[in-house]
């Protein structure tokens, strides 16, 4: 990886995957898109993936030798319009990877938790399962992952991923995902010492620290590609979690922190039919992966540096 494109890079990972990106590479040697226009440090161009002229112009214009792709519709806003996320999620993954075929870019898309389902073992879910999600998000992440593999073995593009598990972060906003609860507590927490739960009491789900999402992404690209047996997509995970864990996570902070549950039918379903806790075994074992929050780190770290940024401890 020396100049990288990132896709839907004002996302809730490309905020903060596109600061360390620039860290670690140099600014200019990061290209991120998006469908927005904003103002950034670095070189920031409009892309719509569903343009895929547009991509292959921007990639070819800058020279880029990597494209990571996350431009993506979520699992609750992909089951509100799941012609609009087939379109976007399939459509701009095929439109990425044709890209990365084109200019023979190395390339890198995360799957999700959200490519299990109700058949798939629920307790250290294996790498290898049944993969027979019930939600177009699910179907499309599966989907995705095959598609990349097509790639490699067909036309081998360098086509790597991860099934991420929740993200919680506190620079941008998660964009409508089954996991926002646990993002929504902390901003909750702190401004008003109380949290209602749209996910009910003892639904356990993989979680991630986004520090830890970043790292993962740069340390599985930079691995050496003999050392990889699995490629699309890593089960990765830090921690299994239910609402009332990281109510008494915060409750170390902020004591008279309170947790009611108002459920909503649609995310709940969806949250049921995911694992409860996945098995990361084979991205130790091929590249070395190793989570370094747990939930009393992460969640020490949330409440402070999302206090500041709130201004309100
Ligand atoms: P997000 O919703 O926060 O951001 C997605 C970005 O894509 C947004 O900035 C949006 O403007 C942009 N976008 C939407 N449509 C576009 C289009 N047509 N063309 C270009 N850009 C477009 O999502 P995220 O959380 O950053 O997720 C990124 C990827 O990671 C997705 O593939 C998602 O499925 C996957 N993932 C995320 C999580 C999580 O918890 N955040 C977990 C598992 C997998």
């Amino acid at each position: 990886m020396r100049k990288i494109l990132v896709t839907g890079a004002l996302g809730q990972i490309g905020s903060e995957l596109v600061t360390k990106l620039r860290d670690n590479y140099g600014v200019d040697n990061v290209i991120a898109t998006d469908i927005k226009e904003v103002k950034t440090d670095g070189p920031y161009e409009i892309v719509n993936v569903m343009d895929g002229d547009r991509l292959f112009d921007v990639a070819k214009k800058y020279e880029v030798d990597t494209v990571m792709h996350l431009a993506a519709l979520l699992s609750a806003k992909a089951e509100e319009n799941p012609k609009r996320a087939w379109d976007i999620n399939m459509g701009g993954l095929v439109h990425a990877l044709e890209v990365a075929r084109e200019l023979d870019l190395q390339f890198f898309t995360p799957s999700s938790i959200g490519s299990f389902g109700p058949s798939t073992p629920k307790d250290l879910t294996p790498q290898d399962t049944i993969q027979r999600p019930t939600t177009m998000y699910g179907v499309n992440k599966v989907a995705g992952e095959l598609l990349c593999d097509y790639y490699f073995e067909r036309f081998g593009v360098d086509t790597r991923g991860v099934r991420f598990p929740g993200l919680i972060s506190y620079v941008a906003l998660p964009g409508g995902g089954t996991t926002d609860y646990a993002v929504d507590i902390y901003y909750e927490a702190i401004k008003t010492k109380s949290y209602t739960s749209f996910i009910a009491e003892g639904t356990y789900m993989d979680m991630m620290y986004m520090p830890d999402a970043v790292l993962a992404i740069i340390q599985l690209m930079e691995t050496d590609a003999s050392k990889l047996i699995h490629r699309n997509a890593f089960n990765v995970t830090a921690m299994s979690a239910a609402p009332e864990d990281f109510a008494k996570a915060i409750r170390k902070h902020i004591p008279d922190f309170t947790l009611q549950y108002d459920v909503d039918p649609v995310r709940q379903k969806i949250a049921e039919s995911w694992p409860n806790h996945i098995d990361a075994t084979a991205a130790k074992e091929e590249w070395g992966f190793k989570a370094e929050y747990d939930l009393d780190r992460m969640t020490a770290d949330m409440l402070e540096k999302l206090g500041k940024k709130l201004k309100m401890i």
